[in-house]
């Protein structure tokens, strides 16, 4: 198929390390370019140099995005932009365009600069987690993209010898920090996520006794208020916030109709459908399973091409649907 073929092409730019605004990312954006030139598409780029494939009258958009992490997987955001051209191509006289956004592992920066909106937005995507591969389906439609809120909190405690200090006398901020670690996972109800993944011990020395412990806490829900009482639960102040969106209107009912019976999800990674969505633009996402246990950003990310043939038809078909003339 055209589609894994074209991940190859993309994947080999770079070994996998396309960053945003970098080199690597132009060349992938040039080559994606001429396939949508092939594809019937007329290309424009933005000032904040997104590739837009498209159509006369195009009021509906799908695409995704094609930097990537360092070292990253070949189907994380190339896929979306692969399938999107593969649907146009099938899709000859529909009034659509396909959207490459600059950026979007750092920012997302392109989408977030987008100066015209679409009516409707699909994106497909590889699901990056287990959940598919787990339940035995190869794809599943998102309800929401799940809002974060990240924070540091500190703990503060006193600098002593850890030979001549008794127990009873210590303030010891890693042991404070360490019961707060257990009472974030133990503040989480499913579906939300929190998660510490980052510790900073001073004057981290195997001989003192820790002083000072800052702990990063990175809280995720997928409804604004299931995300309120989450903070509330763990108590913390979170230095940034950025609200869930719910998948909503044509788009989610399209995908949600070709496919009644594939499992709902929320997405726990960010996307350009959630800066879409957050703009106000009905929006759509479609993702394929994972496999490798749902690995991603990282070389061992992996979609089967039986996966993406059914996910780049459902695409095709729900694109038709929402270009049909009335
Ligand atoms: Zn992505």
């Amino acid at each position: 198929m055209m589609v894994f073929g074209r991940l190859d092409e993309l994947y080999a730019i770079g070994g996998g390390t396309r960053r945003g605004y970098s080199p690597e990312e132009d060349a992938a954006h040039d080559l994606a370019a001429g396939w949508m030139r092939e594809a019937g598409l007329e290309v424009v780029i933005d000032e904040a140099g997104n590739l837009l494939g498209r159509r006369e009258g195009a009021r509906v958009w799908t695409g995704s995005h094609l930097d990537s992490v360092p070292n990253g997987g070949k189907f994380d955001g190339a896929l979306g932009v692969v399938a999107a051209i593969e649907a146009a191509a099938r899709l000859p006289d529909a009034p659509l365009a396909v959207a490459a956004f600059r950026a979007e592992e750092t920012g997302p920066m392109g989408s977030k600069r987008l100066t015209e909106l679409p009516q409707a937005f699909l994106e497909l995507h590889i699901e990056q987690g287990p959940v598919l591969e787990r339940a035995g389906e190869p794809l599943g439609v998102v309800t929401a993209i799940a809002g974060q809120a990240r924070g540091a909190v500190v703990f503060e405690g006193r600098a002593d010898h850890a030979g001549t200090t008794p127990m009873s006398a210590r303030e010891d901020a890693l042991v404070e920090a360490a019961r707060f670690v257990l009472h974030v996972r133990e503040s989480v109800r499913e579906p939300a996520v929190a998660t510490v993944g980052a510790i900073e011990v001073e004057p981290n020395a195997m001989n003192v006794v820790p002083a000072r412990v800052t702990v990063a806490v990175d809280a995720r829900a997928p409804d604004a208020a299931g995300l309120d009482e989450l903070i509330a639960a763990i108590g913390f102040e979170p230095g940034s916030r950025i609200d869930p969106v719910a998948m909503s209107g044509p788009p989610f009912d399209a995908l949600a109709e070709l496919l009644p019976d594939a499992p709902r999800l929320v997405s726990g990674a960010g996307h350009d459908a959630m800066v879409l969505a957050a703009a106000g633009v009905p929006t759509g996402m479609l993702f394929v399973r994972s496999l490798n246990g749902g690995v991603s950003h990282c070389p061992e990310e992996l979609s089967s091409e039986e996966d993406i043939d059914l996910a780049v038809d459902v695409l095709t078909s729900a694109l038709a649907r929402l270009t049909a003339v009335d």
